[in-house]
This record gives C-alpha cells, structure tokens and sequence, in this order.
C-alpha cells in the first residue's frame, strides 16, 4: 500500500493526482509529493526501520511508490564517519562525513534519486529514461537504467570532464553532447520532454526524483542513533538535495522518530557558482541567475530551480551560506583524503571547505555536531588535480637508487 496522497503546488497549494506531471497549471509553481504522516506514523518505526535491509527502501513509507521497490535494491546506507584526524585539525569534537562517495552502483548521490525516480517510472509505465545532466545524474541513470532496462537518452554539456563522459558511455547510453552549458541543455531537454513521451528524471518526474535525496537525511538520523545534528553542510547546484534534507528531517520529526528538531542548515557552493549563497549573503530570497565558471561542474547550475526554497530553509533555521574559490576546493580535497582517507570529487572539496570557513568564524561551534555531506568520488574528478598533488619518487630497480631516495624522505 502507497502512502502518498498526491502532489501539491508549494505556490499556491493546489492539488493534483499522482502523474508525471512537475509544474502547477495555474501559477507555474513546483509541485511536491504528499504523505499521508497519520497511516506512515503507524507503519514506520525505529524498529520496522532496523529489521530491514540496509539500502535506501528501508525507509520506503516516506518515498513515493505504489508497489515494490524495483531499482536501486543496493543503494544508500552510506557509512557516517565520525572524523577523528579532520576534526581536530579544524579544532572541533563532533564533526562526521555522510560519506556518499560510496554510494552503488555510481558513487555518487545521484544513485539514491535516480533508483526512486525509474522505480516511479516503471511504476508509470515508461520504457524511456531521460536525464538533463552535469555527469553524475547521466552515470546513474545510465547505470541503474541498464540494469532495469530502460532505453536511455542522456544529455549533457559538450564540455564535461573527459573521463565522466567515459563513465557514461560503459553502460551504452545514447549519449547526446550538446554544446552548450548545463542551463541551455536543460532548456532544450525541457522542450524535449514536451513532445516525446519520456520519462526525464529531473523533469517530468522531478517530484518523484527528487524525494529520493531525503534518504541521505533519514539515514544520516538513523547513524546518529536517532537524532538530528545541531549542523548540516550541504552542496547545492539547483538546491534540490538541500531542501530535501531538511524535508527528511522534518518528517522524522513529525512521525515521531526524533523527539527534537534544532538543525540549521548550511549552504556549500563554489565561488564561480553562487547564486544560492549570493542570495543568502545579499539576505534576499531573489535568486540572479550567473554563469558558472568552477571547477566544481557537478554543482555548476547558473539558474537553481529549488534556489528560492533552499535559501528559505537556510534562512529559516538560522543557518548560512558559504561559497569557496578554486584552490579552496583542492585544498578541501586533499584535507578530507590527508585526515580521513576519503577521497572526494570537487562538490565534497566545496563541502569540507566551506564548514573549514564556518568553524574558523566561529559559526559553527566546538561541541556541536555537524554533518557535511560529501556527494560524489574523487575518482570521477581526477582531472582537476592534476598537478595538484604530491609527486611520485622516481627511482631506477635497483636498492641503491631506493635508499638514495628514502635518505631524503626520512
Ligand atoms: C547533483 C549533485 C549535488 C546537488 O544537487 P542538487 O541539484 O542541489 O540537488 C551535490 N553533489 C553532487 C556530487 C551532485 O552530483
Ligand atoms: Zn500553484
């Protein structure tokens, strides 16, 4: 039995039945998916949650389908490491990681949205996935999509990351490379999902989609024995994830599963792609679209659809938003993997450095908790180190060579 009871505009609160349908007809505002919290209060519980499975579906009353889950049977349930090396090197005693640089099968957050997003699509009907994408969204929908067996249709910028493009190509794709920046590709691929009956992830069945992110949050509550952090640092691109973390925690709050709810919530972004934390610094809530120039590609949305509702969450629960340069991105990198062995794509570098910020102004506190979550590996972004790391010792096969070279390191 489903719990949802149907999509509501977040304009003007308008109802509509369960469709893949994302923008209210009358004020054009997005449209969010409803439970019923009275009947999921009654079936979900700490304890119904432990004796299941450790993926994403373990939390299923709160994710929107009818039936079984049919994608994604081995996502989520990432490790929350609790850092001993990063916090004391930023000087703090409760400090994790929501490590989603792990997440199967892509390594990236991504993968929890995309299994709740083809589940719906399977669920609607659809033999074709689509997906308007910065590169982790078009590895998982590549990926889970071949294992469920979709026809697949991913569009991304011309310009993306050589080895993400590779990274989408294994799972055979039709890969359509638009020139162009994320924000044109999602413009076509809008105009696309009017004509073609596919089912774009991002798009036509955003508000399924997106509600796959709230399973970070729940987990994350879960790890932390059953309570909220007092801080959570979260990246944004359209703001999506962020909104949803907050949502997740509201829910676990409001069926009873936290007795407490104080967290603020933190916006991350790159310098050279902040109208979120632009709009958070101006103290306004008006979002100015920019272009984007970061390395920092898997947030790169110069125009963030969930903007306006992520800098409200941020506003509202006391939080704040930091942005980050380049190099403080490669430095946040390499901190995370020198402390905890973690090695992080760009978007966990702008994480770690932008809580490094907020603990060095003395916004984040000593003995709170505060989560940062790291959303992809590192692995995916090994091009923007490239010259950036510790160089290799050079030596020819023979002892002498070995031990000349060992003189120097000790
Ligand atoms: C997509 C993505 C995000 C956040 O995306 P939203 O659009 O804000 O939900 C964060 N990190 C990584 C690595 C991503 O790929
Ligand atoms: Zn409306």
């Amino acid at each position: 039995m489903g719990f949802v009871v149907g999509l509501k505009c977040r304009e003007c609160a308008r109802e509509y039945p369960i469709e893949p349908i994302y923008v209210c007809e009358f004020c054009f505002g997005p449209l969010e998916v409803v439970y019923d919290y009275k009947a999921v209060k009654q079936a979900l519980t700490r304890e119904t949650i432990l004796q299941r499975q450790k993926n994403l579906w373990r939390y299923r009353e709160l994710l929107p389908i009818d039936g079984e889950p049919q994608v994604g049977l081995h996502s989520g349930f990432t490790p929350l490491v609790r850092t001993e090396n990063l916090a004391s090197e930023l000087g703090v005693n409760n400090l994790y990681v929501k490590d989603d640089t792990v997440v199967h099968p892509t390594l990236s957050f991504k993968d929890r949205v995309v299994a709740v997003a083809l589940t719906k699509a399977k669920e609607f009907g659809f033999d074709t996935v689509a997906c308007a994408s910065t590169g982790n969204l078009a590895h998982s929908v590549s990926a889970h999509g071949a294992k469920s067996g979709f026809k697949r249709f991913i569009f991304i910028p011309a310009t993306l990351e050589a080895s993400k493009i590779v990274a989408s190509l294994i799972y055979e794709p039709n890969l359509i490379a638009v020139d162009g920046n994320y924000d044109e590709v999602n413009r076509l691929c809008s105009e696309i999902a009017n004509k073609y009956r596919w089912a774009f992830v991002n798009i036509n069945i955003r508000p399924f989609y997106a509600e796959g992110s709230k399973t970070l949050g729940f987990e994350t509550i879960e790890q932390l024995d059953w309570v909220a952090p007092d801080n959570v640092v979260v990246p944004c691109a359209s703001g999506s994830l962020l909104t949803k973390v907050w949502k997740s925690f509201k829910e676990f709050y409001e069926i009873g599963i936290i007795e407490k709810l104080n967290t603020r919530v933190f916006a991350a972004q790159a310098l050279g792609c902040n109208p979120i934390v632009h709009a958070l610094k101006s103290k306004t809530d008006v979002i100015r679209p920019i272009k984007p120039h970061t390395i920092a590609k898997s947030l790169a949305i110069g125009n963030p659809a969930d903007g306006y509702y992520a800098t409200k969450i941020v506003q509202e629960t006391g939080g704040a938003g930091e942005d980050v340069t380049d190099d403080e991105i490669i430095d946040g990198i390499k901190l995370l993997a020198r402390t905890e062995g973690i090695f992080a794509e760009t978007a966990g570098g702008v994480t770690v450095a932008v809580t490094r910020k907020l603990i060095e102004r003395g916004i984040i506190g000593r003995d709170e908790t505060t989560v940062i979550c790291v959303t992809g590996n590192g692995l995916k972004t090994q091009e923007a180190l490239n010259g950036k790391t510790v160089k290799p010792h050079h030596i020819t096969p023979n002892m002498k060579s070995f031990e000349e070279v060992l003189s120097k390191i000790r």
